[in-house]
């Protein structure tokens, strides 16, 4: 395998997919993995470009012909996971690839993949992470209260990772994990 797995991780409303978007657009070589997931696509969103939005059924069969990577119930009756093959294919080509996962999925991939490079995103203070949600208003107040839920366990994790960077002003953010990525593939 030649090119660095890159995985970036972070609770929900951090602003994980801003950072990753602009990474794309600024390294070269760097390749965003689009994850399978369950849950309804967003007005937004679109199939094939934010994500690979898949009927229960479809998702299970998935995990039976072992496409996945890795994969997690990362809400309740919600699933996402990451696609094996391109992964691997991107690698092995010498493309540098970036995942942008839950804890539970980056760290089960670092048991295997000891080499895959650990980015946790961490908000200035849990206050400002809720604020960021609610204003983003694509939750229900149930839904709600399980993202910040996951956002204190993912929160309690965040000393697994190889590097932590606070998300206090985006640009500055985005210039310190640009960095991070860059020395890493240079490496
Ligand atoms: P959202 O529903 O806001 O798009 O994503 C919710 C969470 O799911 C994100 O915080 C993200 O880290 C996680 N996630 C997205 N894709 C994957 C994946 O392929 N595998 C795992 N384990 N988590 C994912």
């Amino acid at each position: 395998m030649k090119g660095k797995l890159i995985i970036l991780s972070g609770p929900s409303g951090v602003g994980k997919s801003t950072i990753r978007t602009e990474l794309i657009k600024q390294l070269p070589n760097l390749w965003y993995s689009i994850s399978a997931t369950t849950r309804p696509k967003r007005d937004n969103e679109q199939n094939g470009i934010d994500y690979y939005f898949l009927t229960k059924e479809e998702f299970v069969k998935q995990i039976e012909n072992n496409n996945f990577l890795e994969y997690e119930e990362v809400y309740k009756d919600t699933y996402y996971g990451t696609l094996k093959q391109t992964v691997f294919d991107k690698l092995n080509n010498n493309i540098n690839v970036i995942l942008e996962i839950d804890v539970n999925g980056a760290l089960n991939i670092k048991k295997n993949l000891k080499e895959a490079i650990l980015i946790f995103i961490e908000p200035p203070s849990f206050e400002n992470l809720k604020t960021r949600l609610i204003n983003r208003d694509t939750e229900s107040e149930e839904k709600l209260k399980e993202r910040l839920e996951k956002a204190s366990y993912e929160l309690s994790k965040k000393h697994h990772y190889d590097y932590i960077v606070t998300n206090d002003d985006l640009t500055t953010t985005i210039s310190k994990v640009k960095e991070i990525i860059a020395n890493e593939i240079n490496n």
